[in-house]
């Protein structure tokens, strides 16, 4: 692409201010990618995979803008709903850097490596089908290979918080801490006249592991999450004490616990809560078994980026007092440990996918669910159309793994292990941007409208994002003579 030289008219005609182009997460809470076009410069913030019911279409759409012509990719964070799209953008030819801390470049490649492998498992599964079928297998093809992670890895470009890199011909970036999970970052970006923010997902101001979001710095446009946009989540004491009690009464009943988990931060902190409450004589003192390989791939990390955790967190860590680990903790390294569990009685078993979609908690559901002495215990959102949120919603039989089982075992969610900010965390986060345009994003409509509702009370021009549509992000009408 050739670079122009601005002209003396660009501001005029809008050229120097921001136009937003979302290729996904903006109208739901999966498959965040956000093009932001300052001039000729073109910035993909996240590029992440859509999950659940958009999977199907958004996964394999056409990307609306062509790949090779973007300046940079910004990550604000390693979950697979932020990353998942980058091998295939690589692969449809982007060559420009990959701007992510070096956390979240770390958890990244973990994330990007397992990803690759489940679509090479489930693209082999569907070829064999075909096969069988009589059909041509070569129609299916997995989106990316291991080898598109590794040409996507070697674009990466550690980038520190609150130092600003220059971006294109006349952008700056700057990361700053968002909380959330290990290396979560909010991107300012700063063209020759305007700003535009991007939230990122904002941590829980009350989690146990991750400081609050760092303050907002100023800026003209703010892309923000609006997960939670409706709610309003219970104290972290609180939803440890319900914890505590859940766990409590299954062990003394004789039963095992099933957590399913999942491998960035909610394994971690699930650990963390175990440890807290037996060294608060809170629970006994259990078997904890984490079988789940990324988990505990994750939880290494954990121990190698104390940086952006809570200093407590940091400083045990620092000291060799492990905050990831009960008395009795073991890894289930072989299929021949993870089965030994069936028999064992008042264990507590940490195992992966956590919505249910797969993963070795499947095989301890099987042996658990028919047995009433033993629990289920949800930590985190079950979409819809997964396991997870069948049981949630109180099946009495379910199918996994070729058999049906009945639900005998006690099935109960703990909602306050959030990874999210809260509304009025999320309306202290704009307030204090002092952003005069606001586009609420990574939401459900009902969450988004809510957080829009408010900002427009306050004066906020609030403007609504839809994939694939070009949206100004300047100050329109009167409002913009007034601030000039
Ligand atoms: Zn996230």
């Amino acid at each position: 692409m050739s670079a122009r030289v601005p002209a003396a008219g660009d501001r005029d005609r809008g050229d120097a201010g921001w136009t937003l182009c979302s290729a996904g997460g903006c109208e739901g809470v999966t498959g965040s990618a956000h093009l932001l076009r300052c001039g000729d410069d073109r910035v993909l913030v996240d590029a992440g995979l859509f999950q659940g019911v958009d999977e199907e279409s958004g996964n394999d759409a056409p990307w609306p803008f062509d790949p090779r012509e973007l300046t940079a990719v910004v990550l604000t964070h390693g979950h697979l709903d932020h990353v998942g799209r980058l091998p295939r953008l690589v692969a449809d030819g982007f060559r420009g850097p990959v701007l992510a801390t070096s956390a979240t470049l770390a958890v990244a490649e973990v994330v990007l490596r397992d990803a690759a492998r489940i679509q090479h498992e489930d693209a082999a599964r569907a070829r064999r089908r075909l096969r069988r079928a009589g059909r041509d297998p070569e129609r299916v093809r997995p989106a990316y290979r291991e080898a598109d992670v590794a040409a996507a890895l070697a674009l990466a470009r550690p980038a520190r918080f609150h130092q600003p890199l220059r971006v294109g011909r006349r952008l700056r970036v700057e990361l700053g801490p968002a909380g959330h999970v290990l290396g979560a970052a909010w991107a300012l970006l700063t063209g020759p006249t305007d700003r535009v923010l991007v939230s990122g997902d904002l941590g829980d101001t009350d989690g146990p592991l991750h400081p609050p979001p760092a303050p907002p710095p100023p800026t003209d446009a703010l892309l923000i999450e609006a997960t939670y946009g409706d709610r309003r989540h219970r104290t972290w004491q609180a939803t440890l004490t319900e914890f505590a009690e859940v766990v409590g009464r299954t062990l003394r009943r004789g039963g095992n616990v099933l957590l399913p988990s999942f491998a960035l931060e909610r394994t971690q902190t699930v650990l963390y809560a175990l440890q807290t409450l037996e060294r608060d004589g809170r629970l006994p003192t259990a078997r904890v078994v984490l079988d789940a390989p990324m988990a505990s791939r994750m939880t290494a990390l954990y121990r190698r980026f104390p940086a952006t955790l809570r200093p407590d967190i940091a400083a045990r860590l620092a000291s060799g007092d492990d905050p990831f680990r009960p008395a009795r903790l073991e890894l289930a390294r072989s299929g021949g440990a993870s089965r030994a569990l069936n028999q064992a009685r008042g264990v507590i078993i940490v195992a992966g996918a956590g919505m249910m979609t797969g993963g070795r908690i499947l095989h301890h559901l099987k042996h658990h669910l028919w047995d009433a002495r033993n629990a289920v215990v949800v930590v985190g959102y079950q979409a819809e159309g997964t396991l997870g949120r069948r049981l949630v919603d109180g099946a009495q039989r379910v199918r996994l793994l070729g058999e049906t089982i009945a639900v005998a075992a006690e099935v109960h969610t703990v909602n306050g292990f959030s990874a999210h900010a809260d509304a009025p965390a999320l309306d202290a986060w704009w307030q204090a941007s002092g952003a005069r345009v606001l586009v609420p994003v990574h939401g459900e409509t009902d969450a988004r409208r809510a957080l829009a509702q408010r900002a427009e009370a306050a004066g906020i021009q609030v403007r609504s994002a839809r994939v694939g549509e070009a949206l100004s992000l300047r100050l329109s009408g009167e409002d913009r003579a007034a601030a000039s």
